[in-house]
């Protein structure tokens, strides 16, 4: 069989993969996306921050998902609201120190995918549903995929450049051996898509609720509702604290062990059965290698709980793609100085506030009821995705400042 040829292959077409696909067809390479799923398909990650909304529009994609959001259930987003011992506090992102969109969406993520996918392939991408990359070896001046095809075919296909976007799939770093573990503990998650059937007029369902368990500081839950009447709804903690339940009956127990919760979702019907992820924390011992480098998921995952994962695996779609460009230009390229160390910049950022929020500290910040007004704003930047803005203090030195304020906060 011969061997086929693109410029750039990428593995996967969800987020990350369908945003650097568009960016490097605009710049007119030959662009193919490998994609082991029919779309739409179910995906976890539901809640966008701000941010996003600029990545998408660097891409082309921002005005379709504006357009779709009506028709898809997909829901306006302003900020972010928390629950805590009948302690009720929100953060607007629309109030924030850095410049750039204060608003996005939460969205079913099967028809926000999709929508994505269909835009990238709309400016020039080729999509392959069911098509499974099984194999990547380095082949002179690029790198051999072995695929499986949707009729099992077996095939090969050489990309001068190889993107992986496979997600929690994580291609390449297991084929390469590049896995690494977390330095986050092992956490669980069961979550279902429920019609909320809310009735409490100040429950704002433009805003994700984080809610913080009554009686486990580090077990949360996410309230994320859509346009339609529904919400995902999802339980966090450590494996130790789930009882061993079928997965709806577990999270509909977990509901009803706080107050707010069970009256707020008193009404509450599942659609279908729940799911778990079990250990979704991730990391890699490197993001690139000569021929590929790695974006969103297949790289480094933190945890949910700031709703980063999807911002992030646009942002390195946002940062690979000008450097495959150069590269396949011939152009000198260093992946470390230029995606690797630039990208992880705002992971670390967003790696001390997830650390922060597990050891309570960040949560009595965001509790605090007299903060100050710019300093609010800096966090609330964060918040929104903006966490590779070096004009912000608390993005800059985030641990140092955030250490100082939690003193404050706790004073
Ligand atoms: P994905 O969206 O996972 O896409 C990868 C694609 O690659 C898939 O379509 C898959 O089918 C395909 N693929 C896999 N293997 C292969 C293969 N061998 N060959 C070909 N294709 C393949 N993020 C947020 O931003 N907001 C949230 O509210 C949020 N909530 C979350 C809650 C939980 C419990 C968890 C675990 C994560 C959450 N995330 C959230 C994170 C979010 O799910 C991911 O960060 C995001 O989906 C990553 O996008 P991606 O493009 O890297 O990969």
């Amino acid at each position: 069989n011969q061997i086929q040829q693109a410029d750039v292959v990428i593995i996967g077409a969800g987020p990350s993969g369908a945003v650097a696909a568009s960016l490097l067809v605009n710049k007119g390479w030959r662009v193919v996306v490998l994609e082991q799923q029919v779309f739409p398909r179910f995906s976890i990650g539901e809640s966008l921050l701000p941010q996003c909304m600029h990545f998408l529009a660097e891409a082309n994609l921002a005005e379709s998902v504006k357009e779709q959001a009506d028709t898809l259930g997909f829901q306006f987003k302003n900020g972010a609201a928390f629950q805590r011992r009948g302690e009720h506090t929100a953060i607007d992102f629309t109030e924030k120190f850095t410049q750039g969109p204060g608003t996005t969406f939460q969205v079913k993520r099967a028809d926000f995918d999709k929508c994505l996918a269909d835009g990238a392939m709309e400016q020039g991408a080729e999509i392959r549903y069911q098509h499974s990359v099984i194999e990547y070896t380095d082949h002179g001046d690029g790198a051999l995929l072995t695929v499986d095809d949707e009729k099992n075919q077996r095939y090969q296909i050489k990309g001068r450049f190889v993107l992986d976007a496979s997600g929690f799939g994580r291609v390449l770093p297991r084929l390469l051996d590049l896995e690494t573990p977390s330095n986050f503990p092992v956490r669980w998650a069961y979550f279902s898509h429920f019609e909320d059937n809310i009735t409490d007029d100040k429950f704002d369902r433009e805003k994700i609720l984080i809610n913080v368990h009554p009686k486990h500081n580090d077990i949360w839950y996410w309230l994320i509702p859509f346009s339609d009447g529904t919400a995902s709804i999802g339980v966090v903690g450590k494996p130790s604290q789930f009882e061993d339940t079928a997965p709806l009956a577990c999270l509909n127990e977990f509901i009803e062990q706080d107050t707010y919760l069970s009256e707020l979702l008193a009404r509450r019907v599942a659609i279908g059965e729940a799911r778990t992820i079990k250990g979704y924390s991730a990391n890699v011992a490197s993001l690139y290698g000569e021929h590929f480098a790695l974006l969103g998921n297949a790289g480094e995952f933190l945890d949910p709980v700031f709703s980063s994962g999807v911002t992030i695996a646009l942002k390195s779609a946002s940062l690979v793609a000008p450097l495959v460009d150069d590269y396949l230009q011939g152009k000198q390229v260093d992946f470390q100085a230029q995606y690797s160390e630039p990208l992880q910049q705002g992971v670390n950022c967003f790696r001390t506030y997830v650390a922060a929020w597990y050891d309570t500290s960040f949560q009595d910040v965001i509790f605090y009821s007299e903060q100050n007004q710019q300093v609010r704003e800096m966090i609330s930047a964060i918040l929104a995705g903006y966490a590779w803005d070096l004009d912000n203090p608390f993005v800059k030195q985030s641990e140092r400042r955030l250490n100082t304020l939690v003193e404050l906060c706790r004073d």
